[in-house]
Order: C-alpha cells, then structure tokens, then sequence
C-alpha cells in the first residue's frame, strides 16, 4: 500500500481485489467539516475491457472537484498509468445525495464516461430543481406537524432552498435496474433506506457501500413521510439484505470514514445502536411531545444544517414507532378540526399511566 499526501489529514490510498483489480480512495473535503471518499477503479473485464472507474463524484462545493481532480491524476501515478476525467470509462453513483453526485457537472464536462445510478434516485439527477420544489414542499409541511416554531422553520426552508443553486440537472446513461443490476464484474444491490436508490456495489472480495454502513457513524435516516422508499423501517431491512448478500468481503468502503473490517459486526452495532434510539424515543414520549421536542432531547447541541438532520432523525424514529402501533396522537381533536396541517403531539400507547 502507498500513500501520497494531498493535504496534511488526507492520503491517497491503493487496494487490490482478489480478482487483480485496483482500487485507488481518493479524500475529498465535500463541505466544511466533511471529508468524503470518491474510488477509482481499473479494472479488466471479459466483454468490456479495460474499465476505469468512478464510485461517487464529491460535492462538487468548495475544494471537493479540485481534490477528485489532483486525486486522480495522483492515483494515476501511482498506478503507472495517466489518469484523468478524460480516461474514465464509467461513473457509478451509490445514491442521489449531494455530497456524492454533487461534483458531476464538474466532471461531466470532462468526461464522455456512461453515468449509472439506481432507477429510484435517477430524477434526483434528471429533475433536480423540480424535485428540491416538490420535497420542498413536503418538508414544510413535516416541519409544521413537527411542532417547529415558525422563526426556525423558515431558517430551515431558506436553507434548503439556498441548495437549489448547487447543481444544474445531468442526464444519466443508464440505471441499474435495466442494466440486470450488474456493469461489468460489478455485481449490485439495491439498498433503499438512507436514501431512495441507495446501492452497494460488490467487486470481487470488496464492497462499495456509499453511506448505507460507515465505521464510526451511524447513517442518517429521515422519516419516509419526505421521500417513498427511505425511512427506518426500510433501512433495517436494507442492514439485513447486506448482511446476506455480502458473503463477509476483505473489506467494506463508505462514503466517508475509514474502511470497514468486520462488516456483520458494523451491521450489529449499527443495528443496536437503533434499537437503542427506539426505546430512548418511547421513553421520552411517556410525556406527550412533539418531534421537534423529541429532537431536543435526543440531540441538545445542534446548529446550522445539522438542525435539520436531527429534526428528520427524530422523525425516523418517531415514525417507525408510529406505524408499528406503539404510539398514538394526543391531541386528534385538535388536528381534526384543521383543514392545514397542525403540530403533532405523539405519545407512548403502553406506557399511560
Ligand atoms: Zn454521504
Ligand atoms: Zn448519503
């Protein structure tokens, strides 16, 4: 393994599969605070020969396109060859969030490289300011049922709407559906949770797993009420297809943070780690509350975007709890004799006094 300093914290890293293909983890800082890896990936196949491969593309905010660009060329070298955006043949995007497809404007304008990315997250890409609009939309309305004051719901909306300008909408090539799962030896599985058409992809004895296992972090989960297919009730069957399909890889790389080792046990632990989350909120909901109170006492020390992220964290799990019967609305009348939506006071079904 050779390393090659890009900044002081962040090394290019060189794996080999058992079945000879190179596998460069190229650091990209993809917002203030947080670092993401992009994977390129040289690899022989029967039919379509020589493929060099993109897994994921940055933010393309800040200095994320710029470290994909010089990481690349620097994975390049240390793999003998002349790399460039220029030289990639596919582009395989593990989910529609930004911090991995956010650079493809940047690259695509570099590149005649196929873009693949799952059926399910595809208008992510293709409609991209229509969707901001029509989940917009949603998102205003959870926030209300959330109980969120009205000065920090509309610091919330602004803050979304301000991402409207990130990305210009890209066509895609292909999705992976259509293509029977598969692009050349890499075998894929759909991974709905985190995200809509979330995947993983396996190549050879190493998976790639975009943000659906991370060492160190639990993924984030937002309640399904904002987007079909997302949720934790999908997310947990998602950890558990994984665990099946996998057949224990030498190695698991995410989205962000170092490589997985011990995939089942991050499975466990990640598991348990929401089974814990679940109890906590029926505790908490002995007392009626609402989401955004919820929130609070889950996560006191919150700011900027991460206020949001905890606003639907909560929300995932307030929801799964919900539909499984475990909680009820303390005050239906009131949202009964709303035409709009009202703030939602939830409360724990067994645990009445
Ligand atoms: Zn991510
Ligand atoms: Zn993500």
């Amino acid at each position: 393994m050779k390393n090659v300093p890009t900044t002081p914290r962040q090394k290019i890293e060189l794996f080999v599969t058992d079945g000879g293909a190179q596998i460069a983890q190229i650091p990209m800082l993809e917002f203030p605070g947080l670092w993401g890896y992009a994977y390129f990936i040289l690899v022989d196949d029967v039919e379509l020969g020589e493929m060099r491969v993109l897994i994921d593309a940055g933010s393309g905010i800040g200095d994320s396109n710029k470290h994909l660009e010089t990481g690349l060329l620097t994975a390049g070298a240390l793999l003998g060859r002349q790399i460039g955006f220029a030289n990639l043949t596919h582009i395989l995007i593990t989910h529609g969030h930004i911090d991995h497809f956010g650079g493809l404007n940047y690259v695509r304008a570099r590149s005649q490289a196929l873009l693949g990315i799952h059926e399910l997250d595809r208008r992510v890409l293709t409609n991209y300011t229509e969707r901001l609009s029509v989940i917009g939309r949603r998102l205003h309305e959870y926030l209300i049922e959330a109980g969120v004051p009205s000065e920090r719901l509309e610091r919330i909306m602004e803050m979304y709407r301000s991402t409207k300008n990130l990305f210009q909408p890209e066509p895609v090539d292909f999705t992976y559906e259509s293509a029977g799962m598969r692009c050349g030896p890499f075998e894929i599985l759909h991974v709905p949770g985190h995200c809509a058409g979330h995947v993983v992809l396996r190549l050879h004895n190493m998976l790639f797993s975009g943000d659906h296992v991370l060492s160190d972090t639990t993924p984030h989960q937002a309640p399904e009420q904002l987007t079909l297919s997302t949720g934790l009730d999908h997310y947990l069957h998602s950890l558990e297809a994984l665990r099946s399909w996998a057949n224990q890889p030498q190695l698991t790389f995410g989205g962000h943070k170092k490589p997985i080792v011990d995939l089942n046990e991050r499975i466990d632990i990640i598991r348990a780690m929401h089974d814990e989350r679940l109890q906590k909120v029926l505790s908490i909901l002995k007392e009626p509350r609402t989401i955004n109170e919820v929130s609070h006492i889950l996560f006191p020390e919150v700011h900027g975007y991460n206020v949001l992220l905890a606003l639907e964290e909560a929300g995932a799990h307030v929801e799964f709890l919900y539909q499984r019967g475990m909680l009820e609305i303390a005050n239906l009348a009131e949202l009964e004799a709303s035409r709009g939506p009202v703030p939602l006071i939830y409360r724990c079904l067994d645990c009445r006094m």
